[in-house]
């Protein structure tokens, strides 16, 4: 059974245009899925229409075998714990300690009263510290969010999904703010978490070439319809061109 699937997904902003256009694909668990395609795409549209920060027109999202087109507010909730979100800027809370923003990742879990007095358990606790240090950055435990590196506080906000013990981890262009090395450190680590925890990533990327380098399959999206479905191997440079059009190509490094 596949984690995912998606079937006829049309979504608009404006009820005009549509920004999808009849997206249909299924997602086996474990695999690193990478969304490539030009600036304005849909790559991050259809991310949110995963985890239903913004809703749909028409189509339908299988998650986990079960239906969530027409989930609302408790069931929504217990969606977002399965699916756990890495966003470009981290949205970490930057005067907050690294280990009291990956217990955030918790919140999902608590009631509103339990959330506001940060009230974790042991066991929890303990999930946090053995994840920033498989992350390899356990000592930097109790320093305020705001100290760490870019890299760092990247991997401060996959540590904080990981923590929710999700299924799915949807990345929104996960390295675009980040130095080469510190993306290869990230990239590494997505990896590594697909292939060892059995989570499924699926990562929005910029970069093509690090789409080749990690991902088990890449979609790519171009003006809200799918225009490649494949291996890094299938995607040969006349791929390329349909997907990025000829001007745009110059542009993007491969
Ligand atoms: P990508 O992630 O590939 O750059 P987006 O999903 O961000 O693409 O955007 C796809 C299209 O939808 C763009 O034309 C963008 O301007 C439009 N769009 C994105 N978010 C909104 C929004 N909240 N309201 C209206 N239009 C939006």
């Amino acid at each position: 059974m596949s984690l995912l699937e998606i079937k006829h997904l049309n979504k608009s902003y404006d009820s005009k245009t549509n920004v999808l256009k009849d997206i249909n694909f299924e997602i086996e668990s474990g695999d690193l899925v990478s969304v490539i395609g030009p600036s304005g795409a849909g790559k991050s549209t259809l991310l949110r229409c995963i985890n239903r920060m913004v809703n749909f027109d028409d189509g339908k999202i299988i998650f986990d075998g079960k239906d969530t087109t027409h989930y609302k507010k408790r069931e929504l909730r217990k969606l977002r714990t399965d699916i756990g979100m890495v966003f470009q800027h981290y949205n970490l809370v930057p005067r907050l300690t690294v280990i009291e923003n990956v217990l955030h990742g918790r919140l999902g879990y608590k009631s509103t009263i339990q959330g506001l007095l940060s009230m974790f358990t042991e066991v929890e606790k303990e999930n946090a510290f053995s994840l920033l240090d498989t992350l390899g950055i356990v000592e930097h435990a109790y320093k305020r969010c705001d100290q760490l590196s870019g890299g760092q506080q990247q991997r401060v906000g996959i540590a904080r999904a990981l923590i929710q013990n999700p299924k799915l981890i949807l990345c929104d262009e996960p390295i675009a703010s980040l130095d080469p090395n510190a993306s290869k450190v990230i990239m590494t680590y997505l990896k590594q978490i697909t292939r060892d925890m059995n989570i499924t990533c699926i990562v929005n990327l910029h970069q093509v070439d690090v789409a080749r380098e990690y991902s088990d399959r890449i979609i790519a999206l171009n003006k809200g319809a799918v225009v490649f479905d494949g291996s890094h191997l299938q995607l040969t440079e006349e791929r390329m061109n349909h997907v990025y059009g000829m001007e745009t190509r110059e542009l993007i490094t491969v």
